[in-house]
């Protein structure tokens, strides 16, 4: 791997994996004795999911979508695009969104305000990140990995250019030479 593009260490990833296993129990104690389908919003929370639900002591299902945001690399505009929707019908389930990272939480507005009019039982928010300095609009995120601070990070299914999502732990982008 090219390591000049990883700067420092925000987020170890032995505190990602002890933070995993306590959202996994707080889920797993929330969601006892009801239905549950955790959806794992494409590309970034692939690495997130797939470790939150081995945590979960209740039984749940998964499912998928991939949106785009218009606007620049850095600067999302609101305005979403589905590039892949859900296999199947939510209609009176119980939701929990997994985001990898909320950022200035209009992508998250838009997923919310989409799933809500399919008419769910419930939706809840499971973000493994949050940059609340960049915070553009106020939203109920139930459940919150790490609040982190306003820097571009990777790893741990967070990409620049496609890549770095198999580092293990979350770290800055050194943007000196990118
Ligand atoms: P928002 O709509 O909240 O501004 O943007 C959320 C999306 O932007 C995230 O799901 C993620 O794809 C991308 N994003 C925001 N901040 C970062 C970051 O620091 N690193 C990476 N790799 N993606 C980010």
């Amino acid at each position: 791997m090219d390591d000049s593009a990883i700067g420092e260490i925000l987020v170890p990833a032995e505190d990602l994996q002890r933070r995993v296993r306590e959202l996994g129990a707080e889920i797993s104690r929330d969601y006892e004795g009801r239905d549950l389908i955790m959806i794992g919003v494409l590309k970034g929370a692939v690495l997130f999911l797939a470790d939150l639900m081995r945590e979960l002591t209740v039984p749940c299902e998964i499912d998928f979508m991939a949106v785009s945001s218009y606007g620049s690399e850095t600067d999302s505009s609101g305005v979403v695009r589905i590039l892949k929707d859900l296999d199947s019908s939510i209609e009176g389930r119980n939701v929990v969104i997994v985001e990898d990272i909320i950022d200035s939480g209009l992508t998250l507005q838009y997923l919310l305000r989409n799933l809500r009019a399919r008419n769910p039982a419930s939706v809840e928010v499971c973000a493994l990140l949050t940059k609340p300095d960049r915070r553009r609009v106020d939203l109920p995120i139930r459940y919150v990995g790490f609040e982190i601070p306003n820097r571009y990070v990777i790893g741990y299914g967070l990409d620049y250019a496609q890549r770095y999502r198999n580092l293990g732990c979350v770290a800055v982008l050194n943007d000196s030479d990118h």
